[in-house]
């Protein structure tokens, strides 16, 4: 791991200062990616944009930087993508400051901004080692999210193909998990469509996938298996929910794609779940109907209320060990379990020891 402080003029950082909206934010004569293509805008407050300049102009210190160096000798901002764009976007004359645009100011005046030092720390290391350091650093300023942080250290052909698919404002990815009912939540220019491809294709880990591909002419693999995900899921479950936007589809396709599966079946069990109030997380009944585990289902417990008066009605004696215990040393169960009819409604419940109850539901 190698960080370098760099002090550069604002003059040299904002050469070449290229806003091309969704096309990403480009200076230092081409080689500095300030906001990479396909990467949301972060929204800086006018305010803070004037409080950036007022700072500069008065000569007072900014905030210290950071870049990240890539392997083609350019650089990535991960720290400071807002500051450098308010000053690239002033010095451009995209806002005034006072009533006046940088072009009203004097050669003085201009001079003492253009000749401003900003500090800025070069990195460079291993992915891991940047990972890392950009998630300790991105604690204060602009945030970026994981992703983006990702995004920064695996650039490439790969990366550049991948986003174009997935990242873009009505990228492919997102027209087909959007066409007949949304599959997928979050936003493409948020990183929120990669990441969630990713972490399907590789069962959650999304840096290793990308530390493989790096160098991979284009990302054809990732948008087949994403292409293939989204039909299996249209075919098998093909009454459309909302809920459907919030599940794990990768983990599913992956074990189950070879199944031979019943549409029909399936839908009549879920329609049937979608009705049962003891079933508190509805999305979780789409993994519940292939892999029958019911903490998908997040099942409705008991209210300390229900609890309480159970407790009192046994004298606080275990209905299995016939031991008597404190509240707190018991827990609630069903009497009839759930997946047989039980309800969670105050009938139905009954304290147990916590070892009795962990032996009864085999936790
Ligand atoms: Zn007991």
């Amino acid at each position: 791991m190698k960080i370098e402080l760099h002090k550069l003029s604002v003059r040299d950082v904002i050469s070449d200062y290229q806003d091309s909206a969704e096309e990403g934010v480009t200076s230092y004569k081409g080689k500095l990616n300030i906001r990479p293509k396909y990467q949301r805008e972060f929204v800086y407050k006018p305010e803070q944009r004037d409080a950036v300049i007022e700072t500069i102009k008065k000569g007072f210190p900014l905030n210290v930087m950071y870049w990240m160096k890539r392997e083609d000798g350019g650089y990535e901002v991960l720290d400071g993508q807002q500051r450098t764009v308010s000053i690239g976007q002033y010095v451009n004359g995209d806002f005034s400051l006072n009533d006046r645009f940088f072009h009203n100011l004097t050669i003085e005046e201009q001079n003492k901004i253009l000749d401003y030092e900003l500090f800025i720390y070069f990195c460079e290391g291993t992915d891991k080692e940047r990972i890392d350091w950009f998630t300790v650093i991105n604690t204060y300023g602009e945030k970026v999210n994981d992703q983006e942080i990702r995004n920064a250290v695996y650039t490439g052909p790969w990366l550049s193909d991948a986003k174009l698919k997935f990242s873009k404002t009505n990228c492919v990815a997102y027209l087909l998990a959007n066409d007949s009912g949304q599959l997928v939540s979050g936003s493409p220019i948020r990183q929120e469509y990669l990441e969630t491809a990713l972490s399907w294709i590789n069962n959650g880990e999304v840096a290793d996938h990308m530390a493989k591909h790096q160098h991979d002419q284009n990302a054809d693999e990732l948008w087949n298996y994403f292409q293939n995900v989204i039909a299996w899921v249209r075919n098998t479950f093909t009454n459309y929910r909302k809920e459907m936007a919030n599940v794990n589809w990768g983990e599913l396709y992956n074990q189950y794609k070879d199944s031979i599966l019943d549409p029909n079946k399936l839908e009549a069990e879920i329609a049937e779940l979608m009705q049962d109030e003891d079933v508190t997380k509805k999305s979780g009944i789409y993994p519940y109907v292939l892999t029958k585990q019911e903490r998908c289902l997040s099942i409705r417990e008991f209210t300390d209320k229900m609890k309480r008066e159970a407790y009192e009605r046994q004298k606080g004696i275990c209905a299995k060990c016939k031991k008597h215990f404190e509240i707190e040393e018991m827990e609630a169960d069903h009497i009839t379990p759930w997946h047989e009819g039980g309800k969670t409604i105050p009938e139905n419940c009954q304290m147990l020891c916590k070892q009795d109850n962990r032996t009864k539901s085999g936790k």
